[in-house]
């Protein structure tokens, strides 16, 4: 239920050390997400949702602590820069899951 991602706590149903979880498993699917009610990473909206009983709280995309964790290398990245960024990471190059950009009012609060 909790894994250690490059010296980062990830919370998480089945985490693997790529930050991969049950819900999303793909080659792509290599980011968590940092929730701001529990100052901790988890690799989806889902996770949060199996491991603690309270709404999640999301971050501002203004906000310029690091949100985003890459699984792959794991580089931490502020919420802009990964909401505007092309769904790769721009430390390692790895490929993230264009399909989360679906589901990024999950995760971060947009209104200025
Ligand atoms: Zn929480
Ligand atoms: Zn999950
Ligand atoms: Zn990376």
């Amino acid at each position: 239920m909790e894994r250690e991602v490059d010296g980062h706590t990830v919370r998480g149903v089945d985490v693997d050390p790529e930050t991969r979880c049950a819900h999303y498993d793909t080659d792509r699917d290599v980011v968590a997400l940092r929730f701001a009610c529990c100052d901790a990473y988890y690799p989806c909206f889902r996770c949060h949702e199996a491991l603690v009983d309270h709404d999640p709280e999301r971050l501002s995309v203004a906000e310029s602590a690091p949100a985003v964790l890459c699984g792959s290398c794991g580089a931490t990245l502020p919420p802009r820069e990964f909401v505007d960024g092309d769904h790769s990471c721009p430390d390692c190059g790895a490929a993230f899951n264009p399909g989360c950009a679906a589901h990024y009012d999950r995760y971060f609060a947009f209104e200025a």
